[in-house]
């Protein structure tokens, strides 16, 4: 079956387009008719109405986001501040692969992307705040932003419509909490990057104070197929209530491991058997992290689950970045969870101790456990801690993460936690 695929068909890894060469399959016309023919208010609207969800894990309505910035008339105090626009390219969560897909494949319909949300928004300056590693994509990413800034897509007055824009890259020191929103923008300051009390949210006072809004790749990159082919046919070409289409991927021992753009809301089983090829020979399905490493574990119980946000939510996980991570039956959980909380001890800022504690006494338990020489105690340990660092109980979502991977491996692999304690070994050692 074949479906539209508007964020990855011009995509090209080895050579990606030109300006010129991505002018010739219709890019930019987007920005000509925002600019010339679209004020900024009718640009949100047809935003709005395409029920665009943010793609970097939240799943939080687009066009509500940016309605949060506030208008100030003249006479208010804050009259003619700036607003900024970010893009949030810092992709860093084991399992995901997707945005760096989109960077180094076709970097002009970013550049695209931000001018259309910056008009949307009302902002003359931009930024997209790219991982460090990245190192192909930042050099493709300002290549296109140079060029935009030759023929006249980005600086002053762009195609005669008065809007200004300047768009910086700026890429990153190299922290998974980066991509939190808000300890991205105190990097973005030069600040250490902890994530910063909310209120006052970045819609009001984000980036040196001004109103910021933080978007995600592949959220920004609908903007110009939205514009160009409107809200109707966005919402017409998900299966589910979702609008839209999704860069899927999967990870792990399956035949075909990769990233597909496919219509929001196919089923795990679609995605994981037709596209990735299903189980590498003599294994099978244990269990899968559907939206990378800060999601809830599912099982093979589960491959009939639609890959949407409120479908995933309600089986007791998060589509998060849609970046399905696999685990096979000759692996061992204990062993996988203990890697992905090595990850996020390492990566816990250390501000609130839930977190920076939390993590690492996971890591000793875990460790102890996997082995052999874990007992009742530790297993309690766990599901306490599972309690200390959940929602509401650290000052941002880093260790509700974290928890989310163990909670639910505590649930459905109890027995192999068993296992490892009564058998004081890890009963997978040595398999492959
Ligand atoms: Fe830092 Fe972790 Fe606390 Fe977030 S939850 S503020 S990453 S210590």
């Amino acid at each position: 079956m074949t479906f539209e695929k508007p964020l990855t068909q011009h995509i090209n890894l080895q050579q990606p387009l030109n300006l010129a060469g991505y002018v010739d399959v219709g890019g930019y016309q987007s920005v000509k008719t925002a600019l010339t023919k679209m004020s900024a208010k009718q640009v949100q609207e047809v935003v709005k109405e395409s029920g665009l969800k943010g793609r970097g894990g939240a799943g939080f309505p687009t066009a509500m986001k940016w309605s949060f910035v506030p208008e100030f008339d003249e006479g208010h105090p804050r009259f003619g501040e700036d607003k900024y626009l970010i893009c949030n390219a810092d992709e860093m969560e084991p399992g995901t692969f997707k945005d760096r897909w989109l960077l180094e494949g076709v970097p002009h319909q970013l550049v695209e992307s931000m001018i259309i949300g910056s008009y949307a928004i009302g902002a003359n300056k931009a930024f997209i705040f790219l991982r460090g590693e990245y190192h192909l994509a930042a050099q493709r990413l300002q290549s296109a932003i140079d060029e935009a800034y030759q023929q006249g897509y980005l600086g002053k007055d762009i195609l005669k419509s008065g809007f200004n824009l300047d768009l910086y890259l700026h890429t990153s020191a190299g922290r998974y909490i980066c991509g939190e929103e808000t300890a991205l923008i105190n990097a973005l300051e030069g600040q250490r990057a902890n994530p910063r009390a909310k209120p006052p949210f970045p819609q009001v006072s984000g980036l040196f104070g001004k109103p910021t809004i933080v978007n995600n790749v592949e959220t920004l990159s609908n903007l110009p197929h939205i514009i160009n082919q409107g809200a109707a046919w966005f919402k017409d070409i998900s299966k589910n209530q979702d609008a839209g289409t999704k860069i899927y991927g999967a990870s792990g021992r399956v035949k075909r491991p990769g990233l597909w753009e496919l219509p929001m809301g196919i089923t795990v089983r679609e995605l994981l058997f037709e596209h990735a090829g299903g189980m590498q020979d003599g294994l099978n399905l244990k269990g899968f992290l559907p939206g990378g490493a800060s999601t809830d574990f599912l099982t093979a119980e589960h491959l009939d689950l639609v890959m949407g946000y409120d479908e995933v939510s309600k089986a007791g996980s998060r589509l998060g970045t849609g970046g399905i991570i696999v685990l096979d039956d000759q692996n061992c959980p204990v062993g996988m969870v203990l890697n992905l909380l090595k990850f996020f001890a390492q990566e816990s800022c250390g501000f609130c101790t839930p977190c920076r504690d939390g993590t690492a006494w996971a890591v000793e338990t875990l460790t102890r456990i996997e082995n052999g020489q874990g007992n009742q105690q530790d297993l309690d340990n766990l599901h306490k801690l599972c309690d200390f660092m959940w929602l509401g109980k650290t000052h941002c979502a880093l260790a509700p993460g974290a928890v989310e991977p163990l909670q639910s491996a505590l649930k459905y692999f109890h027995d192999d936690f068993e296992q490892h304690i009564s058998k004081h070994c890890c009963p997978y050692h040595g398999r492959h």
